[in-house]
């Protein structure tokens, strides 16, 4: 009563399972738990050999002693090293990004700088886009240097050809060891150009030294976005967000080839930054409904979008489903994402006096940042999470004091529609004061 498998996971009557038919039981035997439906959480630090050569032959494979034997597994050892609820995990989240392997982290943060600290060695450049998550803007321009860690950063819309030169004249074009990306950018949805970043990657690679392309694949991922089948190398997530999806837990992950997650993983020991067997759990939980909360919430934004985009103080609105006036970032969205996600920018008339009105005036949407969660938030890029950016950086940016942020969550977008209606008409009310 197994499904049979290969290397591109378990199939049936000659066809592959999709991976939302797999987040319900892939990977787990019940017989290892009292026939228990779902994986139990193995909430231990260490785990008992049955005899002292097993401990030892387990410890000559973590530790890489020696090559596996044929049908030798990798043992259990210590939760630091490995957890079957975290390998469960990890061996269901490569299905969505088509990845040989993925390492699962206690925060986004701790996957991204363990991932390039694993990757980079003193002496090298990052090639990166920007704007960037803030946390990873400032470990890049912060902590790396350092490390004597280098890096180089080109505007999310820039074209590619423009992003080749930026290199070349930088000096250090021989010194490239990864493109790092966000795509699409927070909070302006600005897609970057994948492929065109690979080829560019390629070009800079040589026989002892592969430049790798990792991209921060959180705001439309694993569902709406697969990275690696456009050449990238490695995908990062923040599973804070839509992986986890209820806003209750703090997790990161990684995925890739097998080569590299073996460094990304070994990385991983030595920087214990993996995530405990309880947010484990709570991710395999989350895995089986990732795809309709991501589907629904990608329809409520559409409604909520053409609601903002009609409104009369409404100035602007960045949304990835809202691209007819722009063809070039139209044709990058037509070649890497399959569905426009449901994180909303849009900037008011005024500036931050009216953003904020606005803010302090909803009642079901609450005021917080972060996203990706059942519930829809609202936060104000300019003096929040994108407050440590320079006004000038933030100007060339496109974040402006009237912006707002929306992150849909599976409310009905009539029920946030009422509620951002009734928050703009305060907004007017503000303006005429005001006059
Ligand atoms: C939130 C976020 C991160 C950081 O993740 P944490 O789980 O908060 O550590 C990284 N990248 C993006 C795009 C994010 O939104």
């Amino acid at each position: 009563m197994q499904l049979e498998e290969d290397h591109l996971g378990p199939h049936l009557n000659g066809k592959h399972l999709r991976p939302e038919s797999l987040m319900m039981s892939y990977g787990y035997n019940p017989e290892w738990s009292e026939m228990a439906v779902k994986a139990p959480i193995y909430q231990t630090s260490t785990f008992v050999f049955k005899n002292a050569e097993e401990g030892k032959a387990f410890f000559e494979l973590a530790y890489g002693l020696r090559e596996k034997n044929a049908e030798e597994q990798l043992g259990l050892i210590y939760s630091r090293l490995n957890n079957p609820d975290l390998e469960i995990l990890e061996n269901r989240l490569r299905f969505w990004d088509g990845a040989e392997d993925a390492a699962v982290f206690a925060s986004g943060m701790a996957a991204i700088s363990t991932t390039l600290l694993a990757l980079l060695k003193p002496g090298d450049v990052i090639l990166h886009s920007e704007p960037i998550y803030g946390g990873s803007d400032y470990y890049i321009k912060n902590i790396l240097p350092k490390f004597g860690i280098q890096s180089i950063g080109f505007q999310a819309c820039a074209t590619t050809e423009e992003v080749a030169q930026l290199l070349e004249e930088s000096g250090v074009a021989d010194k490239l060891a990864m493109v790092y990306l966000e795509t699409p950018a927070n909070p302006t949805n600005h897609l970057v150009d994948i492929e065109g970043c690979v080829a560019l990657a390629r070009k800079h690679s040589t026989e002892e030294k592969k430049v790798v392309v990792a991209v921060d694949n959180t705001f439309l991922g694993p569902v709406f976005s697969h990275p690696l089948k456009h050449g990238a190398d490695l995908v990062l997530y923040s599973a804070t967000k839509y992986i986890g999806g209820h806003s209750d837990l703090i997790a990161g992950a990684c995925a890739g080839s097998a080569a590299l997650m073996k460094a990304v993983k070994g990385m991983r020991t030595f920087a214990g930054s993996m995530a405990s067997p309880w947010t484990g759990w709570m991710l395999m939980r989350s895995l089986e409904t990732l795809k309709i909360r991501m589907e629904a919430q990608a329809r409520g934004a559409e409604t909520v979008a053409a609601y903002l985009k009609q409104h009369p103080k409404v100035e602007k609105i960045y949304y990835l489903g809202d691209l007819q006036d722009n063809p070039r970032q139209q044709a990058i969205y037509n070649k890497q994402c399959t569905a426009a996600g449901s994180m909303i920018s849009f900037d008011l008339k005024g500036g931050e006096k009216d953003a904020f009105m606005f803010l302090n005036s909803l009642k079901l949407i609450k005021l917080a940042v972060s996203l990706g969660g059942t519930e829809s938030l609202a936060e104000h890029p300019a003096s929040m999470t994108h407050s440590d950016i320079c006004l000038a950086d933030r100007a060339k940016m496109g974040i402006g004091e009237g912006m707002v942020r929306i992150s849909v969550g599976v409310e009905h977008p009539e029920d946030i529609i009422s509620d951002i209606e009734q928050a703009l008409a305060k907004v007017a009310v503000a303006a005429a004061a005001e006059a």
